[in-house]
């Protein structure tokens, strides 16, 4: 008869010493994305057993980042409320000889006592899902202290016994793990556990192959979300950060979590380090910024614009260049720096010197006479079908006949005065046509 099979179960188990680096959101991703394919648990596990480096504010931030990812856990852990079940353990150890008290100098000529583990010393070999076999020989590593205390245990044994105990099936974790693995195997082996299978995922590098730092820029999960990114778009990056499907052009970039659940291959994970491509991540956040329906982007887009301290005195201009602006944007918060950059022209009417209207050695009566057929065309145009392309539709013939610059830059500039705007057939179409008549009226009185 087949034995039942194991059930999956996996954990993140964040130090709380820092916010959610994005290489944490990444490991706690592809641990969530294992379970929810093997119909596993995930773990959330703070280890916090470090009094002096961990900090609420982490903590805090961590699961605030997680869940934002909608990365939620099925069971949560809090090292720093499990002393009592370390301390069996340690107890333990020290009965059956894995383990000894051990009274060391301490500085000053004080002695103080350690928990150290009786290392077998031998040659330890775990098979790495992603890595194949690894040994170690583990002779160098001495005996290790594993508490310092039997109420203050250190990082492996905590590890160890929180692996054994909430059974966890597999351990996927960062590269930088890989040289722990033999100490931790030891004490598994020692408390009497199974061994989990490992999985040792490979670096985030920066693009200069660097290990991804501060220096490279934003590296905590909240700071991608002040700035403007989706949660979705961020789950999206990092789950080919390091994995790829199998056949793939670049509108295959874009993966919902669903498609990631049904074609991700832990086997398949790179050895090698994963390059943190910033444009790789906007240009997929604005994918993800153009699915948002309609009427929500418009209320996002305004709440940045507001919270930036612009404001939006015309809702139907406002209206008209939402489109315009999810053109121009990869993050939600670029959008108010377009608004102020682009379209403060439909907030007040220009301002501008009237010679500015005029194009290099154009003139000004022969601007005087391009602009009033502007207006006479405009005129024409029925209000329903006010539109950037049936502007540009019958201004364009005009302005190829006469010659480009002199029409486009004076029908631009009337309506904007701004440097840089969109095109004069776009500006009309955002300013409507009434504003539009305003405007080019005004630059024809100006020009004498
Ligand atoms: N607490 C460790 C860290 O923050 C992770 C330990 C593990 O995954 O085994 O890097």
């Amino acid at each position: 008869m087949n034995s039942p099979v194991k059930q999956i179960r996996v954990r993140i188990a964040p130090s709380p010493t820092g916010s959610l680096h994005i290489g944490t959101a990444r490991t706690a991703l592809f641990n969530y994305i294992f379970a929810k394919q093997q119909s596993g648990v995930f773990i959330i596990r703070i280890e916090d057993t470090d009094k002096e480096r961990s900090k609420k504010e982490f903590e805090d931030n961590i699961l605030d980042g997680l869940s934002w990812l909608k990365i939620k856990p099925d069971e949560f852990y809090r090292q720093s409320e499990r002393t009592e079940i370390y301390k069996k353990y340690i107890e333990k150890l020290i009965a059956d000889g894995s383990a000894y008290i051990s009274k060391e100098e301490a500085g000053e000529g004080k002695r103080s006592e350690v928990i150290r583990f009786k290392n077998p010393n031998k040659a330890v070999t775990f098979n790495d899902i992603i890595r194949g076999p690894i040994t170690f020989e583990t002779k160098d590593l001495g005996d290790f202290v594993i508490a310092k205390d039997l109420d203050t245990p250190l990082y492996h044994l905590a590890v160890v016994v929180d692996d054994h105990e909430m059974k966890i099936s597999h351990v996927i974790r960062g590269e930088d793990h890989i040289s722990n693995t033999p100490r931790q195997i030891m004490l598994l082996e020692a408390i009497g556990a199974n061994i989990p299978t490992y999985a040792h995922l490979p670096l985030i590098l920066a693009p200069d192959k660097s290990k991804l730092s501060k220096r490279h820029g934003a590296i905590a999960v909240t700071e991608y979300r002040e700035n403007g990114f989706l949660p979705e778009a961020i789950v999206n990056f990092l789950a080919i950060l390091g994995w790829s499907p199998q056949s793939r052009g670049e509108e295959e970039n874009v993966l919902s979590f669903e498609d990631v659940v049904e074609k991700f291959e832990l086997e398949k994970v790179s050895k090698s380090g994963a390059v943190f491509d910033i444009k790789k991540l906007e240009w997929i956040n604005k994918q993800y910024i153009k699915k948002i329906p309609q009427e929500d982007l418009r209320e996002i887009i305004r709440e940045k614009i507001l919270t930036w301290g612009l404001s939006i005195s015309n809702e139907e201009m406002f209206v008209r260049s939402i489109p315009l602006i999810t053109e121009k944007i990869s993050t939600l918060n670029e959008a108010s720096a377009v608004w102020q950059e682009e379209l403060l022209f439909l907030e007040k009417s220009p301002k501008y010197d009237v010679e500015k209207l005029i194009w290099k050695d154009e003139g000004v009566f022969k601007t005087k006479e391009n602009l009033s057929k502007i207006l006479e065309i405009i005129q024409m145009i029925d209000s329903s079908e006010f539109s950037a392309e049936r502007i540009k539709e019958l201004i364009f013939p005009f302005a190829d006949s006469v010659g480009r610059g002199g029409v486009l830059w004076p029908m631009r500039f009337s309506l904007t005065g701004q440097e840089k705007s969109p095109d004069p057939f776009m500006s009309a179409y955002l300013l409507g046509k009434d504003e539009s008549i305003l405007r080019i009226s005004q630059a024809v009185n100006l020009l004498k």
